[in-house]
């Protein structure tokens, strides 16, 4: 009954798990959930302000598929003064989220056996997406050693005739690594004279650690400006997962006019309220928010990082941005899926095995909740590594 293009897609393991959390947990079950990718902190009010207001005023029809006027505007203008990156409003596409930017994307860009490099460990839709749109996943495996990121080496040997895009994620989910501007450099140099495309995923860069500075890496270069699609999204920086709203910005204006084609077919303009209210997060309004959130994120990872490390068996690299641990337990077990299922039968903790984001004898560990929680949660870990069978 239903179509076959549908089967080479699993279902997104970072929402089935949430899900059976949460549904848990509804059944009164004591249940401590770390695997939300999302931010335990309420919308600004800023943002929210500007919805209450817009629905006022009445915002209720279509607006124009990409965007309106204003929200294109902000957004470039975000793009120039924090991202040091010149694009044109009509190089600038909203979307229903940054997964539907990527969705998007990947369905205009790939025929039947193009290949996408991504890195791996890997946000869990990546893949998918790519093979939903006929394209070949092509993974670059990393390591702790490396802080799960990829060398300019390991970029060149992956290219092949079929190579049609690379995908960065900086900062990563699961891993949390962030690439410096140096290291953006090193891999910028490797595609030159290629024609390789970029999809550069943003999502993170406003929760970095340890006073670093956030590089996109199509500001690198005027080469990898031209090659670069940059997507992001507010659902991180501002707390707004449930408003979908993402975009991308390329000056490949054969890219952007396929998008919009698409998306005139299918979702139209993401919602008119969230367009308006997201203006002010753009401009900066909700900064003080922002660093509000980033600082009590940094703290958790202090408090969690230094707890795992603790624990004999398991290890963490320090994650320099994103709410997220890429703990490490292979001298236990490389099976994720078991390891993660008994820690939620037996100790009612929440956490998404390491092989959705393909690399196994890990589990991800969002700490994007309460300290209390954290504190609890990774004391029970101790307690079921040191008894596991
Ligand atoms: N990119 C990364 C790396 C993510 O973790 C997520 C998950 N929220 C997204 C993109 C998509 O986010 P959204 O669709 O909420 O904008
Ligand atoms: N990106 C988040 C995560 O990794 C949200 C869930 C999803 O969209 O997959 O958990």
């Amino acid at each position: 009954m239903i179509a076959k293009r549908i089967d080479v897609l699993s279902e997104s393991l970072t929402i089935a798990i949430t899900t059976l959390a949460r549904e848990m947990k509804a059944n009164g079950q004591d249940v401590l959930s770390f695997s939300a990718g999302e931010p335990d902190f309420g919308t600004p009010d800023v943002i929210k302000n500007a919805a209450i207001e817009a629905i006022k005023e009445g915002n209720s029809t279509y607006t124009a598929v990409p965007g309106t006027p204003e929200v294109l505007k902000a957004i470039q203008t975000k793009l120039k003064n924090e991202n040091n990156l010149k694009y044109d409003v009509t190089d600038i596409i909203t979307n229903v989220g940054a997964k539907h930017s990527l969705f998007n994307i990947f369905q205009v860009l790939l025929n039947s056996g193009d290949e996408v490099i991504i890195p791996a460990p890997y946000w869990v839709t990546y893949p998918e997406i790519v093979k939903y749109s006929d394209g070949v996943p092509v993974y670059i495996e990393t390591s702790d050693e490396s802080e799960f990121k990829i060398t300019p080496k390991q970029l060149k040997n992956a290219i092949t005739n079929k190579t049609k895009a690379l995908v960065l994620n900086t900062p990563s989910n699961p891993t949390g690594s962030v690439y410096t501007k140096e290291e953006l450099e090193g891999l910028a140099e490797v595609l030159k004279g290629t024609d390789i495309i970029v999809l550069s995923d943003e999502m993170y860069e406003k929760i970095l650690f340890d006073g670093l500075k956030f590089t996109s890496v199509a500001s690198i270069s005027d080469d990898m400006f031209k090659r670069t699609i940059t997507i992001n999204g507010l659902s991180k920086s501002v707390a707004m997962t449930g408003w979908r709203f993402g975009y991308m910005a390329t000056p490949m204006k054969e890219i952007t006019a396929a998008v919009k084609k698409l998306q005139s077919q299918s979702t139209s303009n993401i919602n008119a309220i969230t367009q308006k209210a997201s203006i002010p997060a753009l401009l900066g309004e909700a900064n003080n928010d922002i660093e509000m959130m980033r600082k009590e994120f940094e703290k958790r990872r202090d408090i969690a990082i230094e707890m795992f490390n603790a624990i004999e068996g398991l290890s963490v690299v320090k994650p320099s941005g994103a709410f997220y641990l890429y703990v490490n337990f292979k001298q236990i077990t490389n099976d994720s899926v078991e390891f993660c299922k008994k820690l939620l039968a037996e100790k009612g903790v929440a956490t998404v095995p390491g092989i959705g984001f393909g690399a196994e004898g890990y589990l991800r560990f969002s700490f994007a909740t309460d300290q209390k929680s954290i504190i609890e949660g990774i004391n029970r870990i101790e307690d079921f590594v040191k008894n596991y069978k």
